[in-house]
């Protein structure tokens, strides 16, 4: 959600005469697109901050203005800090309201002095003000829904994102043909919670993801279809079928399960048990054979016992995850696992993250093993660092590496598998 986010900010900025540079030290603006999930993502802003200061300090030296600014959701979080700790900032913007950039940076240029903080939750959409999404390359990210009412007990996003929204069905169908149109041929559709996507149609109905799903295999020439972040509690069987039924949907769904214990499950206010997640994975398995999952896992939640954690493991043996994210659980101020009793002593959470995570990687590992000797269609869309090599992902969302030439790029093409690490694959282009 991020990358998109910084992407859509590039466009505003680019329609205002600004352009990229790589090196920090000519830059005139400098915006940090920040994220408060964990402690450490929100703390890196801050160190990060520290050092443009001195690029700031030395530009004004030589007579250059530099502009700061901050976007995201440490802005939400923490805009009292912003002032407080890093007052050199020149503006901070939540994730809601980043379109108004524009009146934003001309109130800066005003005035050079005051710190300008914009973290209302606004009431008009963003969507309906920011230019139009342009392509990213052969895959573009498409937000479709935003925000989230879950309120699980160690999460900041539905403090910072906001109550769960969804886009018009007609908005988001004209914006994956102006993507197509541009070169994409896979859409990722982008929300918090993408599965409880409840988007009003022409007639003012409102549709759940599997009929936007069924519109967007409609449009010619869009191969693969993905969506992240779904919820385990909201998928149904309409999106169990669509599945079963359409082919640009990819066999790799990312549904994070945070833990295999039901007691942890029910402290952090899922919706789910491990019971309920293990039989939507076997229902969305039953509809396509070759369906592959990945996850996210906290370790270390308040109250998280060895037998807890060996619950956990337990889950992850009976899935199989092709791919997984797992964090130590982090405290977020405000939420209400921050101030639970029993919290896991940070050197537990280490010891059980590193067992996890070595149980992950295995099964990663025998994963990307299996598929050497196979035939698969992968996407290329990033140089690599060698000459010719391109990088790309298969179906299941493998990245894979082949020497084949730029002219390959943003395009889909058979490649053989040859070799497989934890991390990546391999291979070599057929009939080439
Ligand atoms: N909406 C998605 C995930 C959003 S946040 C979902 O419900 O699954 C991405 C991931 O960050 C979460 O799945 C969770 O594993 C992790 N995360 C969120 N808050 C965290 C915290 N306080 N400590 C550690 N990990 C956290
Ligand atoms: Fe956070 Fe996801 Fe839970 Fe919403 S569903 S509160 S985004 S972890």
């Amino acid at each position: 959600m991020n990358v998109y986010d910084s992407h859509r900010i590039g466009s505003i900025l680019k329609n205002l005469g600004y352009t990229p540079t790589s090196s920090i030290a000519q830059a005139d603006l400098v915006i940090f697109n920040t994220c408060h999930i964990r402690e450490k993502a929100a703390e890196k802003v801050f160190s990060d901050l520290g050092r443009l200061k001195i690029i700031k300090d030395e530009r004004s030296a030589n007579g250059l203005d530099t502009i700061i600014g901050l976007v995201g959701c440490v802005v939400q979080a923490e805009d009292e800090e912003i002032a407080r700790r890093v007052p050199f900032v020149d503006f901070a913007t939540g994730p809601l309201t980043y379109h108004r950039l524009p009146e934003i940076l001309q109130k800066v240029s005003k005035d050079r002095e005051t710190t300008i903080i914009d973290t209302e939750f606004p009431a008009e959409s963003k969507f309906d003000f920011l230019p139009q999404n342009t392509s990213m390359g052969g895959a573009s990210f498409l937000a479709i829904q935003e925000g989230c009412n879950n309120f699980c007990t160690y999460c900041i996003v539905p403090y910072t994102r906001g109550v769960e929204t969804s886009r018009p069905i007609n908005d988001i169908i004209s914006e994956a043909k102006i993507l197509v149109a541009e070169g994409s041929v896979e859409i990722n559709l982008l929300g918090q919670n993408v599965n409880s996507f409840h988007g009003i149609d022409q007639s003012g109905k409102e549709r759940n993801l599997a009929y936007l799903l069924r519109e967007l295999a409609e449009i010619d020439g869009l191969k693969r279809i993905r969506y992240t972040t779904s919820y385990p509690a909201d998928v149904d069987q309409d999106l169990i079928e669509c599945h079963r039924d359409l082919p640009q949907l990819m066999p790799y769904l990312h549904l994070p399960v945070q833990s295999g214990s039901d007691k942890i499950l029910k402290a952090m206010n899922r919706r789910h048990s491990r019971g309920q997640y293990l039989d939507i994975v076997g229902k969305l398995k039953d509809a396509r054979k070759d369906l592959q999952f990945s996850s996210d896992f906290i370790v270390g939640f308040p109250g998280e016992t060895d037998s807890d954690f060996e619950d956990t493991l337990d889950l992850v043996n009976k899935v199989k995850f092709c791919q997984a994210f797992s964090f130590k659980y982090s405290r977020r101020a405000g939420t209400p696992a921050a101030i639970m009793p029993n919290q896991v002593a940070e050197n537990i959470k280490k010891e059980r993250l590193n067992i996890l995570q070595n149980l992950l990687s295995s099964h990663q590992l025998s994963f990307n093993k299996e598929s050497i000797g196979k035939i698969m269609p992968v996407l290329f869309d990033i140089k690599g660092r060698h000459k010719g090599e391109l990088i790309g992902r298969t179906p299941y969302m493998q990245n894979l590496h082949a020497e084949i030439g730029k002219d390959f790029c943003n395009k889909i093409v058979n490649v053989k598998v040859i070799e497989a690490t934890v991390n990546s694959l391999s291979g070599i282009v057929e009939g080439k």
